[in-house]
Order: structure tokens, then sequence, then C-alpha cells
């Protein structure tokens, strides 16, 4: 089975908030107005592209605070998403926690949403006031345990290295992420876009965003949080739209195109150095055998894996299929 998403981005509409890190317009790359006729042939075309194998695909309104719409621009556009009934498999969203309430709920239930999404970001208040969210963690908690009161999946997303938070903090909301028992979960670094209100506060030196290398080491934490407790992570970094990448969008941050692909390297790296590390002394060279497919996840982007331990312990080594 292949699972296919058709993103429907609807830029910050429905939202009056202004989050230090959002410019939702250089995120989803579209700057004016989704109407619900413009969705339709978004979807025929998305679909026309699917290839036609075993596959669940769901239509997922993404970019703004979707249940911020008036109920019945919702429904509007949830009605087109229904036209495709039997080429879709269901309707997910993303949106705010303080935007979820049992109106709207009972109406994305009629329409058969499968998932909603709620940016959670942080599971401190003081970082989420700092960040201009306007929401609290306790809203958080009680939209997750009303979006499963009326049966619909749950999607967490969160934020590291945030202004005001830390790694301990960062793994800490992953954790109080993880007993809300989301069905899934989203994890983005902090970047500085141009246009937020931390791109103020990055030029005046108030703010410093995480390395690559920090960002790596946290998300990689946040990542074993989510694994240990069977809660699958769907996405580690922002999407590398063209948009985004576009000249001077990212101003700062731990950008990178491939940033999942990094986290999963170094977990691989940390499991090897601790083979590594139980020998009495260290042979020249060591063979590991790992899972089908998951060879080119330790040997590391461009070997990286392999140069480590070359040049931190001299060793060798040989990654093989099991
Ligand atoms: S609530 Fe969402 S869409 Fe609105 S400003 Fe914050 S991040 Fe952007």
């Amino acid at each position: 089975m292949r699972y296919y998403n058709i993103p429907i981005f609807i830029p910050h509409e429905g939202c009056p908030h202004d989050c230090s890190f959002c410019n939702q317009r250089k995120i989803t790359g579209v700057t004016t107005t989704v109407k619900p006729h413009q969705v339709h042939s978004m979807i025929e075309k998305h679909l026309s592209f699917l290839p036609d194998c075993k596959r669940h695909i769901e239509v997922a309104f993404f970019g703004g605070s979707f249940t911020g719409l008036p109920l019945k621009k919702q429904e509007n556009f949830y009605r087109v998403a229904g036209e495709f009934r039997g080429e879709i498999d269901g309707i997910r969203l993303s949106t705010r926690p303080d935007y979820i309430n049992a109106e709207v709920l009972s109406l994305a239930k009629a329409w058969g949403v499968t998932t909603i999404e709620l940016g959670a970001q942080s599971a401190f208040d003081r970082v989420l006031v700092q960040n201009l969210r306007g929401h609290t963690f306790q809203d958080t908690k009680e939209a997750a345990a009303l979006i499963q009161d009326y049966g619909i999946g749950l999607g967490l997303q969160m934020m590291t290295g945030l202004p005001g938070s830390n790694r301990e903090w960062d793994i800490k909301t992953a954790e109080l992420l993880a007993e809300l028992k989301p069905d899934c979960v989203r994890v983005y670094p902090t970047l500085v876009l141009n246009g937020t209100a931390m791109e103020q506060q990055y030029r005046a030196g108030e703010y410093s965003p995480q390395t690559l290398e920090e960002a790596v080491e946290t998300a990689k934490r946040v990542l074993t949080v989510f694994r240990n407790r069977e809660i699958p992570v769907i996405r580690l970094g922002l999407h590398a739209g063209e948009e985004l990448r576009e000249e001077g969008n990212i101003v700062a941050g731990p950008f990178h195109p491939a940033f999942g692909e990094l986290v999963e390297n170094r977990i691989w790296r940390d499991r090897i150095e601790e083979e590594i590390k139980k020998t009495i002394s260290f042979p020249k060279e060591i063979s590991i055998q790992v899972p089908f497919g998951e060879v080119s996840k330790a040997v590391g982007q461009k070997r990286c894996n392999l140069t480590y331990f070359q040049e931190k312990y001299g060793v060798s080594v040989k990654i093989e299929s099991r």
C-alpha cells in the first residue's frame, strides 16, 4: 500500500495570529487565497499524476488554521473533497489547538475528516508566549482529547530550538506530547524566515538558531522519544519546496533539504559507535550488518559515518545488508 497526500495550501487563512516564526506565504509558496473551485482542479490534477497501484490517498488542507475559517467556508472545502469520494480515502487538515471545538469537529466528522494535526510547537507556556502563539499547552491537551473523543486521528506538530526553549525542554515537549497518544507527529527545527518577527530578533542579536549539528542531535533524541512509544514521526524538517528555498527566504537556521536523513544517519552512527566502544582494542576493520534498506542510512550522506569512524577511531567500518 502506498500513501499519498494531495496538499492544498490555504495560506494564513483562518488565522489572525502572527507567530514569531511564521510567514505562511513563504512556507507554502502561495500568496493568494484558494477558492473551493480551484481545489477541485488541484485534486483532479494530482490524481492524474498518481501511479495506479494499491494506494491510500488523503486530501490535506494545510498551511493556515483551517478550523479558524467560517464554518460555511470549511464546509465548501469539504464538499469539494467529497466530490472525489471513491477516489480518495480521507481528508486531513492542520490547525491551532484553540480552534478546536464541538462544532468544528462535528462538521469535520460528518465530512469524513480522518486526521487533524495540531500545531502544538512546545509544551512550555513560556515558550508559547514568547513566540506569540496565543494558546497554551492546556489548549493542546484539551483539543487533542476532544479530537480523539470524536474518533478522528490526531497528529501533533512540534518545533525544536524555538526562542526561549532548549534541548531539555524540547525533549520534555516530545515526552508530554507522546502522553497525548497521537497517531502521528511532525518535528520541525526552527528556521528564521524572511519577514517574520523572529527575523527581527535574530538581526538584533536576541536569538541564535540551532546549528545544523545541534538540530540533528536534538531531533535524534526527540525522534527516539516517539519511536520508543511506537508513535510514527511522519516528517522531520520543513519540506524543501522551491519557494522556501528561494534566495533570501531562509535567513538563518539549520535548514537541510534531507534533514530527516541526517537524523537517521546519526542514529546509526551512535549504534555503531557503541559497538566499536565495546571492543577491547579498536580493530582496524569492523563489519556491521544492518537490515536491508538501512544500509545507506548507516553509511550516512556522502559516507559521513564511515569518515567519522575512520577519523575518530582509525577504524574502517564496512556496512553490509543482513
Ligand atoms: S497559527 Fe499557524 S498560520 Fe497562524 S501565524 Fe501561527 S503558525 Fe502561522
